[in-house]
């Protein structure tokens, strides 16, 4: 499975899920976020997912770093100015459709059969956009998209009790430049 990772605390609770009650071997952890200001805080997540792939030993990927690009995209998708939206509005529902569509573009070109974006248990989005807009780009490119049935508030508990086990970063805000505090 490849498995899109948004950062370590949302993919934490989703790894243990996936390796003790479905028992899915082979996960590749794919780390694009190109959405993350500025490139400091990007490297910090960065570097949380590559330590919790060495823990649970996981494959790993991880993605250039464009962040002009990804706003570019924003920017075109919206008729008025990022900074204009509120956090869950369209500009986010953009920015799940450019980081889910890179993600199943890999997942295509390198022979995954299904792939699953931790964005859907995180109890701050919206997840039923999410599994609805991931399962129709599933269908396009003939994949399986795992939607969890996690439950988003024991998640994201189970989420921070282990990012405090592993002495992992919490950041702050979302990722983009209009969500940071
Ligand atoms: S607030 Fe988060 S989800 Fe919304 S556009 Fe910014 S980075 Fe993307």
């Amino acid at each position: 499975m490849l498995l899109h990772t948004c950062c370590a605390t949302c993919a934490l609770p989703i790894i243990e899920y996936l390796l003790t009650e479905e028992k899915v071997g082979d996960i590749t952890l794919y780390f694009y976020n190109p959405n993350i200001y500025p490139e400091e805080e990007y490297n910090k997540r960065l570097k949380d997912v590559e330590k919790i792939a060495k823990i649970y030993k996981l494959k790993f990927v991880n993605e250039n770093y464009f962040y002009d690009e990804w706003l570019k995209y924003i920017k075109k998708s919206l008729p008025q100015s990022p900074e204009k939206y509120l956090e869950n509005s369209d500009r986010c529902l953009s920015c799940f459709h450019f980081r889910l569509e890179k993600t199943i573009e890999f997942a295509k070109k390198n022979n995954f059969d299904e792939f699953a974006t931790t964005l859907s248990v995180n109890r701050f989005k919206n997840i039923d956009y999410i599994n609805q807009y991931a399962k129709k780009l599933a269908k396009k490119y003939q994949l399986v998209y795992k939607a969890f049935d996690l439950n988003p508030n024991k998640a994201y508990k189970l989420g921070l009790k282990l990012t405090k086990k592993y002495n992992l970063y919490r950041q702050k805000y979302c990722g983009c430049e209009f969500s940071m505090i």
